[in-house]
């Protein structure tokens, strides 16, 4: 069912980068042999999900959104992938993403951008715009996202769907091709809390193929989400996220969702975290430095494209000439950025400066998290723009990043799930909860009761 909805409608919100339609159908038929044969199914036995991009599955393409891979099939299955077909879950296929997950809109895949199901003129959100269209288009109930600077909790609020990016080092990134190592976490997306829990049970834990990857009991995110009781709880609305440049209706849904969590016994406060301000100018320093060297290892010598190999030209002119044709322009933008913030000489003065910023905005998170248990904010200032709109103007592309960027400098857990849809547009709204680190279950809990 879910293939014959893509069918219909994926050639319009164009999700999907590829749809292994053999594979699906090998998986579903042996999870249903299985079933006959009375064996033990994985815990998401048959449940068809939609896999971003930019996780290696052996034998089936991987392009990270970008020309230069164009081609490359992976010989190796991510650490998340793996996990996946243990559980028996069904892999429709591989969803349509920014560049190497740098983008807020899709609109930097090099494959052309992917519409939001609710408008298709609008954006769905980036980097993870295909994996939330393909929930808002139901041509899926699960999928999995990557959130470096908040590509899985800016396309949920904007596709109105449930994204979180677990804590840090919560599942492991082995197999999730590079961007902002220190940064990059992948996560569940669903159309409900309880899916999302349910999917985060299956890819989190331990993995000693990843050294950042924690060592420790996943948090019982499942019973979680099937609580929602928040009597008692504390929670603060970060000052900071509200003010000049957000949408009117955007503000308005946030402040019911506030009101709401008051009424099911939450303790609302307000806090404020002054560093938050600069979270932006910081994770611009960090993302593109660790962008520019993570992206070296596409030489044109060990994956995908290779431009003007004929004989006559030397290694360093052959990679020249393949990052010149195989990267676009904000994936360049990015390298050169990088590259200069890490050259000696301005090494202290940017990204010096930069990791500072850093830590005190993880402080600021801790000491907030001193006197509550969760933080409250919209995801986004504002609702799904226009395909094209911030095409040529990096500056606003990176202000929808601007709620989402301080959890994953500070490496915490967060949550968008929807809350309405603004006034003025009609369009979805996203409530963004942020827990400390190894909370994880707070998110659920939370997202569970306002849900
Ligand atoms: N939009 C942010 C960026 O362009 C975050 C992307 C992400 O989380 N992968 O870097």
């Amino acid at each position: 069912a879910h293939l014959a909805r893509n069918q219909a409608v994926d050639e319009k919100v164009h999700a999907f980068l590829h749809v292994d339609r053999e594979g699906a159908l090998a998986t579903a038929r042996a999870v249903d042999a299985k079933r006959e044969r009375g064996e033990k199914l994985g815990p998401l036995a048959g449940v068809p999900l939609a896999l971003k991009d930019i996780f290696t599955t052996e034998g089936v393409p991987t392009t990270a959104g970008s020309k230069i891979l164009e081609g490359w099939i992976p010989p190796y299955d991510a650490t998340v992938t793996r996990r996946l077909k243990e559980a028996d879950v069904v892999i429709l296929g591989k969803t349509n993403m920014d560049e190497f997950a740098m983008g807020s809109s899709t609109e930097n895949s090099a494959y052309g951008p992917t519409g939001n199901p609710w408008d298709l003129t609008r954006i769905p959100g980036g980097s993870g715009g295909g994996s939330s269209a393909s929930l808002a288009s139901f041509q899926t109930p699960l999928a999995i996202g990557t959130d470096t600077g908040g590509s899985i909790r800016q396309p949920a609020a904007v596709t109105g769907t449930v994204g979180v990016k677990p804590t840090y080092g919560g599942v492991s990134r082995y197999g999730m091709v590079a961007f902002s190592s220190s940064l990059d976490q992948a996560g569940p997306c669903a159309r409900t809390v309880l899916d999302a829990a349910l999917l985060h049970s299956v890819i989190a834990g331990h993995d000693e193929m990843d050294s950042t990857s924690i060592d420790q009991p996943v948090p019982d995110v499942v019973a979680a989400a099937r609580n929602g009781d928040i009597k008692g709880l504390r929670v603060g609305v970060v000052k900071e996220f509200r003010g000049e440049g957000y949408q009117a209706g955007v503000m308005q849904r946030f402040d019911e969702s506030v009101e709401l969590l008051r009424e099911l016994g939450a303790e609302v406060v307000e806090v404020s975290c002054p560093t938050f301000t600069k979270a932006l100018a910081a994770y611009y320093l960090i993302a593109p430095s660790e962008c520019s060297s993570n992206l070296a290892r596409f030489d044109a010598m060990r994956y995908g494209m290779r431009v003007g190999d004929d004989g006559t030209r030397s290694a360093e002119d052959v990679t020249a000439l393949t990052r010149e044709a195989g990267f676009g322009d904000e994936v360049k933008r990015r390298v050169m950025l990088g590259t200069y913030a890490l050259s000696s000489g301005y090494y202290d003065a940017y990204y010096g400066s930069a990791q500072k910023v850093r830590t005190l905005i993880t402080r600021d998170f801790a000491k907030a998290f001193e006197s509550v248990d969760v933080l409250v904010s919209p995801t986004t200032p504002t609702t799904a723009f226009p395909i094209g709109e911030r095409a040529d103007d990096p500056m606003a592309m990176y202000l929808a990043d601007l709620c989402t960027i301080p959890s994953n400098l500070a490496g915490n857990a967060a949550m968008s799930l929807p809350c309405g849809l603004a006034p003025e547009d009609g369009l979805p709204v996203g409530l963004q909860i942020i827990a400390p680190a190894m909370a994880d279950d707070r998110l659920y809990r939370v997202g569970a009761a306002v849900e």
